[in-house]
């Protein structure tokens, strides 16, 4: 295959990757039929390492030694956002007994949403050089800088599918469809999901639900979530692509989502804007909804979610 056609975001890469993620997923219940049970639980960390010993060996230490690195040279490496820790996760295809290892760093205070989804990402490796349909894919791309990115973004994408299956998220978004709303009630519903005496285990992220939930729109669009400080923290689009605040020292804010919560000066509801005050807006003219929802983390500080659907 030409390798100049499998640019990112063109139709043939997308093709590519929807069947690639479909395989994966497929393999993965094959492997462990609890596999989305465990996913969909708090618990994922202790049951993906129980049900799938038999292919791999999985190790969750506090802290990554670099000296990992001198002995598998060939490792699939991944860091995270907080980079000067180190690698937050690790895929060696044959390590000390031969057999392949999975390593997660996972610190007493680590964020569990973050070690959920490098977990599942290296799952994603462990399945794509194992499995030979999934492999034939890959290896298909000779450019190796292509199926490196190939191979990483099928495993961020089977990572967010597995925490967010399109079962859940449909029925989820089944009254009134991708709404500002809704997605406040699928990180609600997490949270409250798994709640210990006072303490509640999120499990997954809030930029994790916003990018799924934007590759479930049916018309064009966009998910935006704000931080606290009111800062661009994602803004996931319907066709998967992704910005993020710029290192400008600018809140990221477009002019769009600007005019939209000045109509909104208390977002700590859920509103949409009517039929007339789509109307009115200057800056998103072909917008057939906007919602606004305020999401809570802690008792005092809000995230802010904007959803923007076009003809
Ligand atoms: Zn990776």
């Amino acid at each position: 295959m030409n390798n100049n056609a499998l640019h990112a975001r063109s139709a043939a890469y997308e093709l590519d990757m929807n069947d690639q993620v479909r395989d994966m997923l497929a393999a993965a219940a094959t492997k462990d039929p609890d596999f989305q049970n465990s996913c969909m639980s708090h618990d994922l960390k202790r049951r993906i390492k129980w049900n799938w010993s038999d292919y791999a060996t999985f190790d969750y230490p506090k802290s990554v030694d670099d000296s990992i690195f001198i002995h598998h040279p060939d490792a699939a490496v991944d860091v995270g956002l907080d980079g000067d820790h180190g690698p937050s996760g690790l895929f060696v295809q044959s390590g000390k007994d031969g057999r392949p290892l999975i390593l997660v760093r996972s610190p007493d205070d680590a964020f569990l949403p973050r070690v959920h989804f490098t977990l599942l990402h290296e799952i994603g490796h462990l399945l794509q050089r194992g499995e030979s349909t999934l492999a034939r894919r890959l290896f298909r791309l000779e450019d190796d800088v292509m199926r490196k990115r190939f191979e990483e973004d099928a495993c961020n994408r089977f990572a967010s599918r597995s925490l967010l299956p399109d079962d859940y998220m449909e029925s989820m978004f089944e009254n009134q469809g991708v709404t500002a709303q809704n997605i406040r009630s699928i990180y609600d519903d997490d949270l409250n999901r798994w709640r210990s005496g006072s303490i509640n285990y999120q499990r997954v992220s809030r930029p994790c639900i916003v990018r799924r939930a934007a590759e479930m729109m049916d018309d064009p669009g966009s998910v935006t979530l704000l931080n606290p400080k009111g800062e661009l923290s994602i803004r996931a689009f319907s066709d998967g692509h992704c910005e993020y605040q710029p290192h400008d020292g600018t809140s990221g804010v477009s002019t769009a989502e600007r005019e939209i919560l000045s109509l909104f000066p208390k977002r700590l509801d859920h509103r949409e804007l009517s039929p007339m005050q789509l109307d009115n807006l200057q800056e998103v003219k072909d917008a057939i909804h906007v919602s606004v929802a305020g999401s809570f983390s802690g008792r005092t500080s809000m995230h802010t979610l904007i959803v923007i659907r076009r003809h």
